[in-house]
C-alpha cells in the first residue's frame, strides 16, 4: 500500500490544518520531553513565532536507563495539548504501548512511533485501525525495506495516513550519536508515495550540527524536519546536548525556507 508502483502521485497527509508532503516545508519543533507547563508553553509560543508547523514533546519516554527521567506520562499529554492550543499548533507525541491508544486518540494530532518501536507489530496493527495520522520513525538498525514493511502493518489495517521519518542509524562511527542516512530520503521517496521527514537532532546528537544537517535534508528532498528545541538545553531532562534554543531555531528557520524554495 505504501508502494509507489500502485500509487504514482505523492500523498499529502493532513494533520490539523497542516499539509505534510505538499509544497510547503513542514517543521515539527519542540523539546524532547514535556517537563512543565511553563516550559512547554514558552517553547510552543517561540517556535510558532519562528514559523514551526507543529509542536512536539515526549510524554512517555523510552529511555535507555530506567533511572533516567521517564516523562510526565498522561499529564505530559495534557500540558502538550494546552501548549499546542495556546500557540495554535497541532501536537506530536510518541506512543510506546497499545494500552495508551485511547489517550493518544483524544489528545494528540500526530501519533509518533519511535525508533525502538518501529517493529512493535502489535502496536502498529492497533494504530492501523485508527484514522489519526502516524509518524513512523526508522529503527536504528532497520533497513528501508523493513521500515516500509512496518508501514504496511499500519496501512494494511486501514490507516493510510503514515508519514515516514529518517532519524539516523547505528554505524561504527561514534563521533555522532547516530549516522544520519540522508540517502534514505530519495530512496524512500522513490519506493513509496508517502511524505518523508528527517530528524537531524537524533540523527547526530549534537546541537551545533542540526543546522547543516537540516539544510542537507531539505536539499535531498525531505518534506519536512523534526527538530528538538529546548528553552534551556543545559538543564533539559532528556537530549539536552542535541537541543537547540528557540533563538537558534528562529535563526535557522528562514534559511531552511530559502533552501526549500530553491528545491
Ligand atoms: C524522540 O523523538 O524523542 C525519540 C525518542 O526519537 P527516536 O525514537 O527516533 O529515538
Ligand atoms: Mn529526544
Amino acid at each position: 500500500k505504501a508502494n509507489r508502483k500502485f500509487h504514482p502521485e505523492n500523498t499529502v497527509i493532513k494533520v490539523g490544518n497542516v499539509l505534510v508532503g505538499g509544497k510547503d516545508l513542514v517543521v515539527i519543533a519542540g523539546p524532547c520531553s514535556v517537563e512543565s507547563e511553563d516550559q512547554i508553553i514558552q517553547v510552543a509560543l517561540q517556535v510558532k513565532k519562528a514559523g514551526a508547523s507543529m509542536l512536539r514533546g515526549g510524554a512517555f519516554k523510552p529511555r535507555t536507563s530506567p533511572y533516567s527521567f521517564q516523562g510526565l506520562r498522561a499529564e505530559g499529554l495534557v500540558l502538550l495539548k494546552r501548549a499546542g492550543e495556546a500557540a495554535g499548533l497541532p501536537i506530536v507525541s510518541e506512543i510506546t504501548n497499545p494500552n495508551y491508544i485511547e489517550l493518544f486518540e483524544q489528545y494528540v494530532d500526530l501519533i509518533q512511533v519511535g525508533a525502538r518501536n518501529m517493529q512493535n507489530f502489535e502496536l502498529l496493527k492497533e494504530l492501523g485501525r485508527l484514522k489519526k495520522p502516524i509518524l513512523l520513525k526508522r529503527g536504528f538498525s532497520n533497513t528501508l525495506e523493513e521500515m516500509l514493511m512496518a508501514c504496511e502493518y499500519i496501512m494494511s489495517e486501514g490507516n493510510q495516513n503514515v508519514i515516514l521519518c529518517e532519524r539516523g542509524i547505528r554505524t561504527f562511527e561514534t563521533y555522532t550519536r547516530n549516522t544520519l542516512d540522508l540517502s534514505a530520503v530519495p530512496a524512500l521517496k522513490r519506493m513509496s508515495h508517502l511524505p518523508v521527514l528527517v530528524d537531524p537532532s537524533h540523527g547526530c546528537g549534537l546541537s551545533w550540527m542540526v543546522e547543516p544537517l537540516s539544510k542537507a535534508a531539505v536539499a535531498v528532498g525531505a518534506d519536512g524536519l523534526v527538530i528538538e528545541v529546548h528553552n534551556n538545553p543545559m538543564a533539559a531532562l532528556s537530549d539536552g546536548p542535541q537541543s537547540i534554543t528557540p533563538d537558534e531555531f528562529a535563526y535557522i528557520m528562514p534559511k531552511l525556507r530559502e533552501y526549500a524554495r530553491l528545491e
